[in-house]
């Protein structure tokens, strides 16, 4: 039965703790309520928006229209052929809870995953990432549903055109389709990655013991939760630009004149920058003004102490126009901002 609120606040459903108000808000348990949600935007003439766990959003306005929050719930094991197990988990899930689950059941490979933040259907729109693993590498499919048609599509790899941090869900297929259900690949048999610097330091610190794929979790969970702010304590919507990438000719004029620069080649032609240090270098590391700042432990953490969105983006502003002056680097700011 579709429950559609009037005027409900938004801040308990964004980790950034901005005030914004959904003209309408409705949360949808199963493929029949998004249908029914749907229907209902589509005869009142309704922009619809969707939300997940909020932890990737900048809510810099109130929202016209219908919110609607995905909460389609459900994981099953769907086939297993020798090492292979293959697993659908509706939109809804919490992707913590998720990586947790698989681990216990012995599915593997989400394990450098562990502990970000969110719902399980906003995972491909970004192609989360973290310590050398991204989703795309565990991803078999997805189903979506068309907001404006109703249509039901099944997506493979490469129609999600997966990038850094990146898919055809931030491009051409933005705001089109509400993600349901994915279905990721995983494996009985630990395959573990373990080459992410900070991750192989920790591992190095610890007396000799038998690594398996639960603790790699553990320790990327107590690596995170050493360095980034916990939002429900210190609102932030974890790393707030992405890190630019740039030709190798535009890398090697900076280190020339930056020794220390900060960069991952991904390529012969492509070099990644760590936006964190642009910023850090930029003397920006811990400046707090107007009731926001920048994390005083991550430079790519912006938080909210009770400041305003104007206030946010203001900072925004100044910290790109310093990086630019400094460095000659755009920053692009890495959640999506609804204005
Ligand atoms: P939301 O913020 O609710 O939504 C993000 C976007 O996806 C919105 O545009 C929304 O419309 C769209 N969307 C949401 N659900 C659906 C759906 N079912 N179908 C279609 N579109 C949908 N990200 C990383 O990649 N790696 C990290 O290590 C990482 N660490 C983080 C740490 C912290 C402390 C925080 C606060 C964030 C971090 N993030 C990280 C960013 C964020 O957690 C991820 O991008 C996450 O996948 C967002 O999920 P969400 O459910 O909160 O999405
Ligand atoms: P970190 O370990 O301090 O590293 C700083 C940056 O250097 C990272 O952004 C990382 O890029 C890059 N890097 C480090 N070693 C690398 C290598 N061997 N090859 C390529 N790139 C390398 O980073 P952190 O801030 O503590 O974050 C740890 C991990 O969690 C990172 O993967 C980061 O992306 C992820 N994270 C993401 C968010 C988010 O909101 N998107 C928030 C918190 C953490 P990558 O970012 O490409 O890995």
């Amino acid at each position: 039965m579709l429950n559609v609120q009037e005027q409900v606040s938004l801040k308990p459903y964004n980790t950034l703790a901005l005030p914004s108000l959904a003209e309408y808000f409705c949360r949808v348990n199963s493929d029949e309520g998004l249908s029914e949600a749907l229907a209902w935007a589509g005869n009142h003439r309704y922009p619809v928006t969707l939300l997940g766990g909020g932890s990737n959003v900048v809510l810099a306005g109130n929202l016209s229209g219908l919110v609607v929050q995905m909460a389609i719930p459900g994981v099953e094991l769907i086939s297993e052929k020798h090492h292979l197990r293959r697993i659908r988990v509706g939109a809804g899930e919490n992707w913590h809870q998720l990586v947790v689950h698989a681990l216990n059941q012995g599915w593997f490979g989400l394990e450098n995953l562990s502990l970000i933040p969110g719902l399980v259907g906003a995972a491909p729109v970004q192609n989360i990432g973290a310590y050398g693993v991204e989703l795309s590498e565990r991803f078999h499919s997805l189903e979506a549903v068309h907001l404006n048609t109703g249509e039901r599509h099944v997506m493979s790899r490469s129609d999600c055109k997966f990038a850094y941090r990146d898919s055809f869900f931030k491009g051409q297929g933005r705001d089109q389709f509400a993600i349901t259900a994915i279905t990721l690949e995983l494996s009985s048999k630990p395959d573990l990655h373990i080459e992410y610097p900070a991750l192989q330091q920790a591992i190095d610190a610890l007396p000799e013991a038998e690594l398996t794929p639960k603790r790699v979790s553990d320790i990327v969970c107590d690596i995170r939760r050493g360095k980034l702010p916990d939002p429900d304590v210190i609102p932030n919507a974890g790393s707030f630009f992405k890190n630019p990438i740039v030709s190798s000719e535009v890398a090697a004029k900076l280190k020339h004149h930056y020794p220390k620069l900060v960069s991952y080649s991904l390529d012969e032609n492509r070099v990644k920058l760590a936006a964190g240090w642009l910023i850090d270098q930029a003397g920006w590391k811990g400046f707090e003004r107007d009731g926001v700042g920048v994390y005083n432990q991550q430079s790519l953490v912006l938080i909210n102490m009770g400041g305003s969105c104007d206030a946010l983006m203001s900072l925004v502003v100044d910290i790109q126009s310093s990086v630019m002056s400094k460095f000659g680097i755009t920053l692009d700011i890495e959640p999506r901002v609804y204005r």
